[in-house]
């Protein structure tokens, strides 16, 4: 009896050890699962608390505006949005501005190039690369440098304007055919393209500003008729207004190679007759260059602002 007493009390005592190992087991499985082997959740929590926290120390409007699901990122967004920036801030004003690029086509050049071009896109008929150009009368300048002086005045009354400006040439010693100086234009996708040349006539009394541009049912580019047309007229306005030269008129000509192959707004300028004395000495004053070129850049000016 003893000893079967014995033996039920040892079974006891086993029994309550293998509870307490048991409990033991469990508490640290528990614990295990909830805090170490999930410690997102842990944190996930935390978070959440201090997310409150966050939103109570946001002003009300911005508080109202967080949606009820809490979002760490847009909250976190909201917070560095009300810092104070100590970065260096672009204002409008500031902001690198979109220039109107005029690209200038001082005409001809020192040699003539005789080569032929078709005359305008898909033409049979050809013409002369750069011609030689005329000559003052009385001066004996040359087309070619009357234009890039004159050229050279536009573009820095341009550049003073705040306007982006190319030029075809700045030197005499060039060879660039017309058909390439309006590529050169449609390159850089131009805002305008003026052509500037001076004229010539068998007649010496014949004075005077002429501009040309197309047809409007010019094979070519017809489409910028409109636009070209509005510009000629202002530039032949805005240049004998200026000068006080005889307003001659506007021709319309699909003759013109440099006209004819550029797809950005074109007008050529006859800026007076070399062959009329009077007007060839006057023309080879800077006085008078820079009203042409005065004449021209308010032309511009106009022709943008009247859009
Ligand atoms: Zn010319």
């Amino acid at each position: 009896m003893k000893k079967r007493r014995r033996n039920k009390q040892k079974s006891q005592r086993t029994g309550l050890w293998f509870m307490l190992w048991f409990s033991v087991l469990c508490f640290g499985f528990v614990y295990w699962n909830c805090a170490v082997e999930h410690p997102v959740i842990a944190e996930e929590m935390d978070m959440e608390e201090d997310s409150e926290l966050l939103v109570s120390s946001l002003p009300l409007e911005l508080q109202t505006a967080i949606p009820k699901k809490l979002d760490m990122e847009f909250i976190s967004e909201l917070l560095v949005s009300s810092l104070p920036l100590e970065l260096p801030v672009l204002l409008p004003e500031e902001l690198p501005e979109e220039k109107l690029l005029v690209v200038i086509d001082p005409g001809h050049q020192e040699k003539a190039d005789w080569g032929k071009e078709p005359v305008g896109p898909g033409a049979d008929a050809k013409k002369t690369k750069v011609s030689a150009g005329t000559k003052g009368v009385s001066t004996g300048i040359p087309e070619y440098e009357l234009a890039l002086a004159v050229s050279l005045y536009l573009k820095e009354e341009l550049l003073a304007r705040g306007y982006e400006v190319i030029m075809t040439r700045e030197t005499n010693d060039v060879n660039i055919s017309n058909l390439e100086r309006a590529l050169m234009a449609n390159e850089v996708q131009a805002d305008v393209f003026i052509r500037l040349h001076a004229d010539n006539a068998a007649n010496s009394k014949t004075n005077g500003v002429m501009t040309i541009c197309q047809t409007p049912d010019s094979p070519y580019n017809s489409e910028w008729y409109e636009e070209n047309r509005r510009l000629s007229e202002l530039v032949l306005e805005e240049v004998t207004g200026e000068t006080g030269a005889n307003k001659r008129r506007i021709w319309e000509t699909n003759t013109m190679t440099g006209i004819n192959w550029a797809e950005v707004p074109t007008t050529l300028l006859e800026m007076g007759f070399m062959s009329n004395p009077e007007e060839d000495e006057r023309m080879a004053t800077e006085e008078y260059r820079k009203k042409i070129a005065k004449g021209v850049a308010d032309a511009i000016d106009r022709y943008f602002g009247e859009d």
